[in-house]
């Protein structure tokens, strides 16, 4: 088995060492992926392998990302890997949430039960693992939500020292104080995002710094492993539609590399379509994709949006996501703050709960549905990317009715559920518990 990385630029492809510490391709700045020789072993023979490996106590096997190890070849087998049991998230019925979408049947996948309480957990044991095995004693990465915070504890259980960049003045608390509590540096600096990232990649080199940014392909390998494990937990059975929310694309881009290379494997029969739902203020793929011309991102200035995990104006994974939702015959579909603020209301009735982002699949469901674009006896899989305690204070401002869209415009509470005051009387509260 060989690991190299490879341009994804269709006309340049240009190959390199898997230990070369670049970002983008030196040629011609294009992005780059992992890519793998033949395996020597019949990929059927996984099925039962991976199976057995969930009765082992063996930290490798319990993580379900390292699980499917075989999928994500791009270490040498002497390296070290940090696991804090990422992955294992599980598949969760929820027919309050089918009914409300349209469907008969309604699956969530939630990657809210990760440690760190993302997907990003799923990426980032793979990132670290690429930085320890680089020899590198930081890692870095430009954010100001889940990223961060999965980073963080990566890196401090893998004895890295964690450095973040944030944009001055632009924190999300919820998710800053994981970062701070794992240990983590934290710069603020008063720039963009973009201003931001070009002085990191300036610095990183001196500084032995190693990039976990939304581009490193090696948190896209760890990614993948988030639909091996669902087809693992479905016996194989593939899935109409994978319904998703999209922010940078890089979970975009995992999941169509995963189906497709499982398709080349043999592991599936038929690719699953992707749906990627954005916010209505933050939707330049959504721009693109429904564009004549599908060869410029129309990047979004000013990304606006309560759902602040794809709040994204410039999502640098596009091109391989666009890729991806092609190939799946997929689609991309955009919503409003109001129906994300809705469906994530109906997503706590079912006792699941989820952060605004997440909660973007299943109003997307709702209007693809409506649409007849899916089909009401559709088997459909939504995964939910975060967990419901990144952001309280949304909740509760929804339910008490006092929940503004970013441009000033009022959220209705139509599944609002007020806390009440009463008297310390029992006449008045069995009235009250009564009605
Ligand atoms: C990062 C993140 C997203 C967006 O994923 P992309 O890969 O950037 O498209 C969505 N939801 C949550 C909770 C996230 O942390
Ligand atoms: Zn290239």
């Amino acid at each position: 088995m060989t690991a190299e990385l490879a341009c994804f630029e269709e006309r340049c492809r240009a190959r390199f060492p898997i230990t070369e510490v670049i970002y983008n391709c030196p040629r011609c700045g294009g992005l780059l992926e992992a890519v793998y020789s033949a395996p020597e072993t019949s990929p059927a023979a996984w099925k039962t392998r991976w199976r057995e490996r969930r009765m082992s106590n063996d930290p490798m096997d319990q993580s379900g990302v390292w699980r499917y190890r075989e999928l994500i070849p791009f270490l040498s087998g002497d390296s070290r890997v940090v696991s804090l049991r990422e992955g294992s998230t599980p598949l969760l019925e929820a027919p309050r949430a089918a009914r409300y979408g349209g469907l008969d049947r309604l699956v969530f996948k939630h990657q809210g039960y990760n440690p760190t309480g993302s997907f990003k957990d799923n990426g980032m044991t793979c990132g670290v693992a690429q930085a320890l095995r680089l020899g590198r004693r930081r890692v870095a990465c430009v954010s100001t939500g889940n990223t961060s915070a999965s980073m963080a504890a990566y890196a401090s259980a893998a004895g890295l020292q964690a450095v973040i960049f944030l944009p001055h003045g632009n924190i999300a608390h919820g998710k800053l104080v994981q970062a701070l509590e794992y240990g983590a540096r934290t710069l603020q600096v008063d720039a963009n995002f973009d201003q931001i990232l070009a002085l990191v990649r300036r610095i990183a080199e001196p500084l032995g710094i190693y990039l976990v940014n939304s581009i490193n392909p090696f948190r896209i390998e760890g990614q993948k492993t988030i639909m091996v494990e669902m087809m693992d937990q479905r016996d194989w059975r593939e899935p109409d539609w994978v319904v998703l929310p999209g922010g940078n694309l890089g979970n975009t881009s995992a999941f169509g590399k995963a189906l497709r290379e499982m398709l080349q494997l043999g592991l599936i029969r038929r690719l699953p379509r992707l749906a990627v739902i954005q916010a209505e203020g933050s939707a330049p793929f959504y721009e693109l994709f429904h564009s004549p011309d599908r060869s410029r991102l129309p990047r979004v200035e000013h990304p606006q949006t309560l759902a602040t995990a794809i709040r994204i104006g410039d999502p640098v994974s596009w091109p391989k996501a666009l890729h991806e939702v092609t190939a799946s015959n997929g689609v991309v579909e955009r919503v409003s703050e109001q129906e994300i603020a809705d469906a994530k209301a109906v997503i706590g009735q079912c006792g699941i709960g989820c952060e605004p982002a997440s909660a973007a699949t299943l109003a997307g469901i709702h209007k693809l549905v409506a649409a007849g674009t899916i089909r009401a006896d559709a088997d459909v899989v939504a995964v939910l990317t975060g967990n419901v305690l990144k952001d309280p204070d949304y909740i509760y401002r929804y339910h008490s009715g006092e929940l503004k869209a970013p441009d000033g415009s009022q959220i209705m509470a139509n599944f609002g559920n007020h806390s009440l005051l009463v008297p310390c009387e029992e006449s008045q509260i069995r009235i009250l518990l009564n009605n």
